[in-house]
Parts: structure tokens; sequence; C-alpha cells
């Protein structure tokens, strides 16, 4: 069948926006038909090509999607025809290596990824696996549930592995897409929130979805007024694009902290040994989430604890949605709407 989609060709060029043609569902997949798509900061590295890992060319961006089921493949008994469904990053993984085995899924050596190892949900239809789309709550909007997708189960996972318990201080550099849901997760765990940006607009919205301390780290070091107003974080999350939050992410945790490395310029930050060793701070890397975690994140949104902040785009206008993210104009997410 033919289907519209957004498209990169090549890398740092408009996506095209055009038809193309959607394969039938096979072995263990089904048709969805895209309702909404949430546009991420990692569409925007696919686009321009910014990691050491390339996506496929040309590629089909997009996944934080959330549409209907309307045809299944052979040998899908899990999924019915109208059920709604989210077409994620970890849009396929192998199943049987030691990591999918032990839980760990997002690690698999054999995984695809939405939008951009796999054509994602930039378009009014996508071919996804049945066994790892996600399950969609009923009550939900599904432009509001979209960046639940990634950006929800992202940084839910990321605060999970921070070790940081309720009462905690607990920083969020970057309150983007993935921050401003970092933010809510945090305070649904319990823990204190700082909240950084360099745009005060980023920063008004922080306050309002309760962060309890703010900080425009283009105007004041962030680090010093971490230090000054808590003693320093239990963890800190960058979810920040620049290698400066990393930074200082590093250097607002306490001794015994944890710093959590989400967001993906292609950098490198230096790491001090001694500081590190003595103060016995930990370094972990956190990439989207599993299926549970995505229940669980899911959860999280249906029970209202919480919500993305949306706007809406039409498909035909990808790419001064893209335009907009390049240049931080973007508060809250962007959902493509179909
Ligand atoms: P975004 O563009 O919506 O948000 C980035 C935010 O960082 C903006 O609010 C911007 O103002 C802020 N920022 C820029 N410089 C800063 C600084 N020096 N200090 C503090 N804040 C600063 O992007 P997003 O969609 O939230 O994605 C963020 C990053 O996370 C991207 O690199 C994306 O690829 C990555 N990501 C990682 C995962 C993962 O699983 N690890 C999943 C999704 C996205
Ligand atoms: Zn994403
Ligand atoms: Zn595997």
């Amino acid at each position: 069948m033919k289907a519209k989609a957004a498209v990169v060709n090549e890398f740092n060029e408009k996506l095209e926006v055009k038809e193309v043609t959607i394969s039938k569902p096979g072995l263990g997949e089904i048709l969805v038909k895209m309702e909404a798509c949430g546009v991420c900061h990692t569409d925007l590295h696919a686009a321009q090509g910014d990691w050491p890992v390339k996506p496929k060319l040309p590629v089909i961006p997009g996944h934080e999607g959330v549409g209907i089921v309307e045809e299944i493949g052979e040998g899908v008994t899990s999924i019915k025809v109208g059920d709604r469904v989210g077409i994620p990053w970890l849009f396929k993984a192998c199943g049987e290596c030691e990591f999918c085995l032990a839980g760990k899924e997002t690690l698999c050596m054999d995984q695809l990824n939405g939008g951009y190892s796999a054509d994602g949900a930039f378009s009014e239809y996508c071919v996804a696996s049945a066994d790892y789309v996600a399950r969609i709550p009923e009550n939900v909007d599904s432009v509001e549930i979209a960046p639940i997708l990634c950006a929800g189960v992202t940084t839910y996972k990321a605060l999970k592995i921070s070790g940081a318990k309720p009462g905690d201080w607990v920083a969020i550099y970057g309150i983007g897409g993935l921050g401003h849901v970092a933010l809510q997760y945090a305070k649904a765990m319990g823990f204190k929130v700082v909240a950084v940006d360099i745009q005060d607009d980023k920063l008004t919205l922080a306050k309002e979805l309760g962060a309890d301390l703010t900080i425009n780290g283009k105007n004041t070091d962030p680090v010093e007024k971490i230090k000054e107003e808590t003693g320093g974080v239990q963890s800190s999350i960058s979810v920040a694009v620049t290698k400066v939050a990393f930074e200082q992410a590093y250097h607002s945790v306490k001794r015994g902290g944890s710093v959590v490395l989400v967001g993906l310029p292609n950098d490198e930050i230096p790491v001090p040994i001694f500081d590190t060793v003595l103060n016995g701070v930990s370094v972990k890397g956190s990439i989207v989430g599993t299926r549970k975690d995505m229940q669980e994140a899911l959860q999280f949104a249906a029970d209202g604890k919480v919500k993305a902040i949306v706007s809406t785009a039409k498909l035909e206008n990808i790419n001064d949605v893209l335009n907009d993210m390049v240049h931080g104009k973007i508060n809250g997410r962007v959902v493509l709407e179909f």
C-alpha cells in the first residue's frame, strides 16, 4: 500500500514528505495506522547523521508513534486489529542473547531501532514487530501519551538506575522534551529536583511542573549554586545536547552520588580519576528502557502523575519542527498529528 511519510534521503538535507510503499505485515508483524508521533531530538541526530553509528538511508524517522492496529501478520496472537499500540525506539530485539534473557534487552546486539535502523512512525502507516510495540493504556489521549514512548520511558529508567531515594536531591540538566517529563517523574518518585537549562522559558515551565530549584546555566554557575543550596545532589541526569552540561552534571553530585548520561552529543567529558575514586562517584549511561520499564512509565501517565506538555504539527511541517528544535524554540514536545 501507499502512505505519506517524511523521509531522510541524505544527511543534513530537508526531509522529503512523499508517498512511500508500505509492505504487508510479515511473520510476527503488524500494520499500524498512525494517529500521532512525537518529535525527539534523536530524530534530528538521525537526519544530521550526528552519531558514530549512522541510520540506514533512506530512513523514515519517528519512535514516539501511537496508532491503531489495522492488520496483523502471520503468527501474531498477542495483538488484535483495533488495538492501540506505540512504536518505540526498541523496535525489535533478538530475544535470545544474554542481554535479552537477563531483562536487559535494550543492550541486545541484534536490535533494530524505530526510525533509525528500521523505518519509524513519521508516516501514515508503519509496520512493526508485534512483540515489541507498547500497549497504550485506555484512558489517555494519543497525542499526549506519544512523548512517553521515548522521553518518558528514557527518563523514568534513568531515574530508576540513578540510585536516588525519596527525599534526595536530583538535578536534571536540560528541560526540553526529555527533561520536562524527567522532572515530573522525579517529583512523582519523591525526589527534590533542581532544573537546569540555559533558557528562561524552559525554567518557567520547570517551576510550573514543580521544580524545587531552577538555575539558568547561562547566567549562574549551576555547580556552585547546587553546592550552595543542596550541598550537592545525590544524582544528576544530563539530557542536554552539550558537553558543558555533562561536565556540570558531573561536578554537581555529592560524595557517593551518581551521574547518569542520557543526552547524546557526539562528544567526550574528562572524568577526574582522583575525585571519582575518593568521592565514590559513579558515572552511568542509560539507553531508553525495556518493555517492562515502558509499561511502568506509561502507567505513571495513565495515573495522571506525569503529563507531557505538547503542541501539535502536521507531517508536512516536519522540517519547520526540526528547525525550531535546532534553535531551542520548542517548549515541551511537538507531536505530529495524523
Ligand atoms: P530537546 O532539544 O527537546 O532538549 C534539550 C534541552 O537542553 C533544551 O531545553 C536546551 O535548552 C537544553 N540545553 C542546551 N544546552 C544546555 C546547557 N548547557 N545546560 C542545560 N540545558 C541545556 O532534546 P530532547 O528530545 O529532550 O533530547 C535530548 C537528548 O537526549 C538528545 O541528544 C537525544 O538524542 C537524547 N536521547 C537519549 C535517549 C537515551 O535513551 N539515552 C533517548 C532519547 C533521547
Ligand atoms: Zn527519542
Ligand atoms: Zn538480544
